[in-house]
This record gives structure tokens, C-alpha cells and sequence, in this order.
């Protein structure tokens, strides 16, 4: 089993070790992980959430020198934004790096962690906007491996109905997914939307139309911040992948895809 998607004291918002993170990941049975830190530019709010590379490689020395027996790939989960693209790809480029996470974080301007883009906008609006700048990111952007997280806007959404699906969003979705299809790039399936709505981010929907348009790029995460959610529902999500018709999970080394069979 895989994880792609753990955050470590790396990133501005976790706190535990990368230590206490790849030994959760080796406790609870995992063959192969990724560190994936977080560099937004773009936050207006919150902690600096750049990454200190030299402090970052030196972790990752000690922590592989400690645990031979887990792969541990090197990853960044970076922040989309047109505005500050450039100064992302220069960060990026200068780096050895095995994967990298695209994810928009930033809506009308702020992270929808904050209640404050809920009060000013609707939910449709802000659902149609948060597909709106992924496509224009997706389109403009070429430094990552797979878009992160596609449905994010959803785990702090205040109504009952939180779930972003492909019925409802079918045209822009299907822009964004033959995007990521056409230039070679995937999908991860984020299983940290489970704690608080039904699904997955992006939510089964969306997946499956990614698996009919003929994505094959898949990877799977548990954007863990804390030791106790590494591995979260992955083995349940690799199930549902294969339900759907996948026969491969993906990994990465120095951005280059590896299938493992389902
Ligand atoms: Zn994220
Ligand atoms: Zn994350």
C-alpha cells in the first residue's frame, strides 16, 4: 500500500516529525510513501507556507537512513496560482523533486478555509469559480505531476449538501479533466475530504468520468497532517479505483509515472 499525500513539520501547518510520520506509515504496513510540503505564494492569510529545502533534504536523509525498508519519495504539494506562477517555477525548477501536487487552494482570493468567502458569495458561485481558476491553472501551469484534491472548496462548505459532483458541473469538469489528460498529468484521489463530507475529493463522479475520457494517471492520498491519518482509507480507495475499472495506482520518481497493479 502507498500513501502520496503526508505533510510533515516541513510544512507552515504540521507540527509532527517526518520521524513520527514514516513511522505511522511503516506501523501501519505501508511499502511506499511521499512527502508532499506545502509552498503556497499566494495566501493572504495564515503561516509562511514556503518550504526551507535544505532543512527539508537533510530530514529526508535522516528519515530514510532510519527506515531502508519504506520508499520515500520526495514531493511538494504547491499552491496553483497564475499570479505567482513564475516565481513557483523558478522555486520548482531548482529542485530534485520525485512529485509534485498542484492544488488550488485560493478562491475569490482566500482559502475557503476561511468562513469569510462563504459570507460574500453563494455556493454555486463559488463551486463555478473554483473550477474556473483550476481549468485556467491546469491550462497555464505545467510544474506538477497530478491536480490535488479536485473538490477541495467542499470540505469547508457550510451548507448540507457539500459535495462538488460531475452531473452538476459536467461541462467545466470535462474541460479540466481532458486538460490534465492531454498534457500527461493525473488525478489524486484525496481521501481527507472523508472526515468531513461523504467522499473522496474529487468525489466518485468525477473519477470515473477521468477513467471513461481515458485517464490513467492516478495516484491516492491521505493529506495527512497528524501520525494517526497516514494510510487513511486507501485501501478502501484503491478498491473503489478498481471497481471503477483502474488497474493501476500510480507513483513517481523524478516526475516519472510507475504503475503498480491494483
Ligand atoms: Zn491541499
Ligand atoms: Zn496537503
Amino acid at each position: 500500500m502507498i500513501d502520496y499525500h503526508i505533510h510533515t513539520h516541513i510544512s507552515a501547518d504540521c507540527d509532527i516529525p517526518m520521524m513520527k510520520m514514516a513511522q505511522a506509515a511503516q506501523d501501519k504496513g505501508l511499502k511506499e510513501i511521499c512527502f508532499t510540503e506545502h509552498i503556497d505564494l499566494n495566501m493572504i492569510e495564515g503561516p509562511d507556507f514556503s518550504v526551507d529545502f535544505d532543512v527539508y533534504t537533510a530530514a529526508l536523509e535522516e528519515t530514510r537512513n532510519a527506515f531502508p525498508g519504506l520508499v520515500i519519495r520526495m514531493g511538494i504539494e504547491s499552491g496553483l496560482d497564475i499570479g505567482t506562477s513564475d516565481k513557483m517555477r523558478a522555486i520548482l525548477n531548482g529542485q530534485t523533486l520525485d512529485y509534485i501536487i498542484g492544488s488550488q487552494h485560493v478562491v475569490f482570493g482566500q482559502d475557503p478555509f476561511y468562513e469569510e468567502v462563504w459570507k460574500h458569495h453563494s455556493k454555486d458561485d463559488i463551486f463555478n469559480e473554483y473550477l474556473r481558476v483550476s481549468l485556467e491553472s491546469a491550462l497555464a501551469i505545467d510544474e506538477f505531476d497530478v491536480m490535488g484534491h479536485i473538490g477541495y472548496i467542499s470540505k469547508f462548505c457550510p451548507y448540507e449538501d457539500k459535495l462538488l459532483r460531475y452531473a452538476d458541473y459536467a461541462d467545466v469538469i470535462d474541460k479540466l479533466l481532458k486538460t490534465l489528460i492531454d498534457k500527461g498529468k493525473g488525478l489524486e484521489v484525496n481521501t481527507n475530504g472523508l472526515y468531513m463530507t461523504p467522499s473522496t475529493m474529487p468525489e466518485t463522479s468525477i473519477i470515473k468520468r477521468y477513467f471513461e475520457l481515458g485517464g490513467e494517471i492516478i495516484t491516492v492520498g491521505s493529506d495527512a497532517h497528524y501520525e494517526c491519518v497516514v494510510g487513511h482509507a486507501v485501501a478502501d480507495t484503491l478498491e473503489t479505483l478498481k471497481n471503477i475499472g483502474f488497474r493501476y495506482i500510480t507513483a513517481f520518481r523524478r516526475h516519472q509515472p510507475q504503475f503498480l497493479p491494483l
